[in-house]
């Protein structure tokens, strides 16, 4: 598959040129990010909670603790997680016409619990590989106390949009002329130098994998 079919739900409507429906786009703006949001419905009520993800072929996967209500309530119940990329501040002439350059990703779908423990292990060593190339290799393994305590929820990316805004401000014509600044503001996430946790019992150098985060999304 090459390109997400535009459904009932997933279909733009509003500024449509925006909307970009092919894996690469869609793939491509889950994997410049780590946080998304997942939203739910309890007794009536809707619920967005931020949370941790990472993506396995065409499934999402996130995880919690096995006391979350917010994973239990989303397990085998319908969800709609986002993920959003800000890449610029767009200033018009207009208040109207202020705007925002983004990449972002809606998807539907019916999020289930990862039962099999093999399965939930690799697919905690995916979301620590992710984050930190290199990492997993060195860490104490993991305990059976921590599989257990540890809920891993996974969806297949089925019903996707993405939605994405380039370049200048859109301003009205006859503002063109008009003596007031217009633009874009770039804005790009940063990590800073790493700090030491001032319990390292050893005299140990930062692991190279931490001074680029940039599969993050980060810059240095
Ligand atoms: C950083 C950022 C800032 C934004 N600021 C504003 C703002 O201030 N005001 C505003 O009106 N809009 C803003 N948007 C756009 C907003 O996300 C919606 O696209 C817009 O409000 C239209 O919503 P709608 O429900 O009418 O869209 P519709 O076109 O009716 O939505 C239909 C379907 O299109 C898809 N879709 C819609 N929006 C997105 C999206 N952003 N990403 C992926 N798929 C999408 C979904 O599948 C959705 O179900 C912003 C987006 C981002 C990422």
């Amino acid at each position: 598959m090459t390109t997400f079919t535009p459904t009932e739900k997933t279909r733009v409507r509003r500024l449509p040129d925006r909307a970009r429906y092919d894996v690469e786009s869609v793939y491509g703006i889950l994997d410049s990010a780590f946080i998304c949001h997942v939203g739910y419905v309890i007794d009536g009520q809707p619920f967005v909670t931020p949370t941790a993800y990472w993506r396995e072929g065409d499934h999402v996967y996130w995880h919690g603790s096995h006391a979350s209500r917010a994973l239990d309530s989303a397990t085998n119940a319908k969800v709609c997680l986002t993920v959003t990329q800000l890449d610029g501040l767009v200033i018009a002439r207009a208040a109207f016409h202020h705007s925002m350059n983004y990449r972002s990703v809606m998807i539907f779908g019916t999020p289930v619990k990862v039962e099999d423990d093999e399965h939930k292990m690799r697919a905690m060593r995916r979301f620590v590989e992710r984050m930190y190339p290199g990492q997993w290799e060195g860490l104490r393994p993991v305990t059976r106390n921590e599989l257990k305590a540890t809920t891993v929820l996974y969806m297949k990316i089925e019903e996707a949009s993405a939605k994405v805004r380039t370049g200048p401000p859109k301003d009205d014509a006859e503002d063109y002329e008009l003596p007031i600044w217009a633009g874009v503001v770039p804005v790009e996430g940063a990590h800073g130098a790493p700090v030491a946790d001032p319990r390292l019992a050893h005299d140990l150098a930062i692991p190279d994998y931490l001074a680029n985060l940039s599969h993050l999304g980060l810059k240095k």
